[in-house]
């Protein structure tokens, strides 16, 4: 009987040299443009797992021709050339996701990102007098009219907001917050560690369901440095309960010569209802309540980058401005460049839905979303072959970031389960392939199917949806 001749196996002794690798013509082309360390390294890698493999006797001989040989190193060095920080579809459902980089920015913002980057701008230069000038200015100016407040500034994160104005205002003396506010928001940031970290110390106020005004005045003492008030984000209390509303802690405040400072969280800027989005407080309404000041995200509802940003009273913001910790936590160029652009749509309510990407996709119609999901079963369907059934369904997406937890944002999008109806089998492996894609689709996986969420998938990046399944490997 033949041995048929895909069962013949190369043994150690046929392996190609390095320097034989290297003087592939591919290759040498390939060196010429990436360099030689990464095509030698590369190449070394390819030779000692094909080593690994003749040990173990499953070394096919058609691995050894130069083709083979020079497009797996080849691969290798593009496959090491990617940037690990990918563009990805975004189709959890969850619109400003932490995981995923929350909002997305809008044109006017990556116009202004890209210029920052490239060119030098004038970050601490006043144009007007020719001197050095304050980083936060063009953007604290914009941002404390937009927010009704006397000043203003810019932190990396409203993490460092927090701990700036515990740090400014409370070092080694009293915060009151209420038990019903103590918020732990994920990846490990918990208000309790934040406030022993700047050094202020922690007096709990109430109870976890409730709290009243009382309790706060029956608190506050000599030692008091501040009240803090924090927008519950994450979670709802609900059944028996009872907060302070911010007026009437303000009024408190003021009477006892204590300021009040308020964690919006999410803060939005506009008001969200006429989106036809749940309500969340508006950083203009809690300055006019009476807080002295206000810390909210720049990268949540607001739809901006990463930042921390506070608004207030003009001799509290200066406090923050002059605390050594201001330095170490401030916003860079690019960041500040792309803010500005944010904070300047706003300038125009009206069209702010639209013009910003974070909004227009909490807002889009659930009627657009069912038709693109229409619109894709077919090409989705043959991408993914015989194996998978895709359907269209209705979804349950979230805002993100801990804004409106329980309010779910009704959706639509694809359902691609085993076509054989086994359950459970591959589903795995399929979300797998998908997030090895060039440029990464995530799902979410859930009773047995994979769940491709559509609001954040605009018809203009639909074809480079279908483009990018194209590519799917086994
Ligand atoms: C999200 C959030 C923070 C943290 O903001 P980052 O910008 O992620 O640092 C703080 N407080 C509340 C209430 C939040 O919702």
């Amino acid at each position: 009987m033949a041995v048929t001749r895909e069962a013949a196996r190369a043994t150690a002794a046929d392996l190609p040299s390095v320097d034989r690798l290297l003087s592939l013509a591919p290759l040498v082309a390939l060196a010429a443009t990436a360099g030689r360390e990464p095509v030698l390294a590369a190449a070394r890698a390819h030779l000692a797992a094909l080593r690994r493999e003749a040990l173990a006797g499953r070394l096919a001989p058609a691995r050894l021709t130069d083709l083979s040989l020079a497009t797996a190193i080849a691969d290798a060095v593009a496959a090491a050339g990617t940037r690990r920080l990918r563009a990805v579809f975004n189709l959890t459902g969850i619109v400003l996701h932490t995981n995923l980089g929350r909002a997305p920015l809008p044109e006017a913002a990556l116009e202004a990102l890209l210029e920052a980057g490239r060119d030098a701008v004038s970050l601490e230069f006043d144009l007007g007098s020719g001197r050095r000038g304050e980083r936060d200015a063009p953007v604290a100016a914009l941002l404390a009219e937009l927010c009704g407040a006397a000043a203003a500034t810019v932190v990396n994160n409203n993490a460092a907001a927090l701990v700036l104005v515990l740090s400014a205002l409370a070092a080694r003396r009293e915060v009151l917050v209420s038990r019903g506010e103590l918020i732990e928001i994920g990846g490990s940031f918990r208000l309790p560690d934040l406030m022993r970290a700047a050094g202020a110390r922690l007096v709990e106020v109430g109870t976890t369901n409730r709290t009243h005004l009382e309790d706060y005045a029956a608190a506050l003492g000599p030692r008091t440095a501040l009240l803090l008030k924090v927008h519950p984000s994450n979670y709802v209390i609900r059944g028996f309960t009872a907060s302070v509303s911010t007026p009437a802690l303000a009024a408190l405040a003021r009477e006892r010569g204590v300021p009040l400072a308020v964690d919006l969280g999410s803060g939005a800027l506009a008001a969200l209802g006429a989106l036809g989005l749940p309500s969340e407080p508006v950083v203009r309404d809690t300055v006019a309540a009476g807080a002295d000041l206000v810390t909210f995200s720049g990268d949540k509802l607001l739809g901006g980058p990463q930042a921390g940003l506070v608004v207030g009273r003009a001799d509290l913001v200066a406090r923050l401005a002059r605390h050594p910790l201001k330095r170490a936590l401030r916003a860079g160029k690019l960041t500040l460049a792309a803010l500005e652009a944010v904070l300047g749509l706003y300038r125009d309510p009206d069209s702010i839905g639209r013009r910003l990407p974070a909004l227009r996709l909490l807002s889009r119609p659930l009627v657009e979303i069912e038709a693109a999901a229409r619109r894709l079963v077919p090409a989705v369907t043959a991408a993914l072959g015989p194996d998978w059934s895709v359907s269209d369904a209705p979804m349950s997406g979230e805002i993100g970031s801990g804004a409106q937890p329980e309010q779910a944002l009704p959706s639509h999008g694809l359902e691609i389960r085993r076509a054989d109806g086994r359950r459970g089998a591959g589903v795995g492996a399929l979300a797998r392939r998908l997030r090895a894609l060039p440029r990464p689709v995530i799902g979410r996986l859930a009773n047995d199917a994979l769940w491709l969420d559509l609001r954040c998938l605009e018809p203009d990046d639909e074809g480079r949806f279908v483009a990018a399944l194209a590519a799917l490997g086994p």
